[in-house]
């Protein structure tokens, strides 16, 4: 399980440095690097956090998943989950955090 960094859309603001529980995510030149990403357990805590979709979670054969990619964007307490396939098929669930509590 690991997540992926793209470089492209790094904005170099350590929001993902400071959240992970385990430091795993270091800054190389400002921006995100995961030097051992066999450490990551896949809390999506970065995924969910970055403000700049950088950060995508690997849905690898470890945890049931085919090879695709989860990313979040964040607008105002909506959270849009997007899960992209390899064959480059997406579907999106949206989560209000204000409800969060009545699940
Ligand atoms: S939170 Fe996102 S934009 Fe900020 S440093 Fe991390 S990967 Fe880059
Ligand atoms: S998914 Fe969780 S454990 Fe893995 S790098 Fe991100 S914050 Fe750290």
């Amino acid at each position: 399980m690991s997540i992926e960094i793209r470089h492209e859309l790094c904005t170099a603001c350590g929001v993902c440095s400071r959240i992970c529980p385990g430091t795993l995510i270091k800054r190389r030149d400002g921006k995100a690097v995961i030097p051992r990403p066999e450490r990551c357990w896949g809390c999506a805590a970065c995924v969910k956090e970055c403000p700049s979709e950088a950060i995508a979670l690997f849905l690898g054969d470890d945890i049931g998943g085919l090879g695709g990619r989860m990313t979040v964007r964040r607008d105002g307490t909506l959270l849009h989950w997007t899960v992209t396939m390899p064959d480059s098929s997406s579907q999106t669930i949206t989560v209000n955090t204000k409800d969060s509590n009545k699940y």
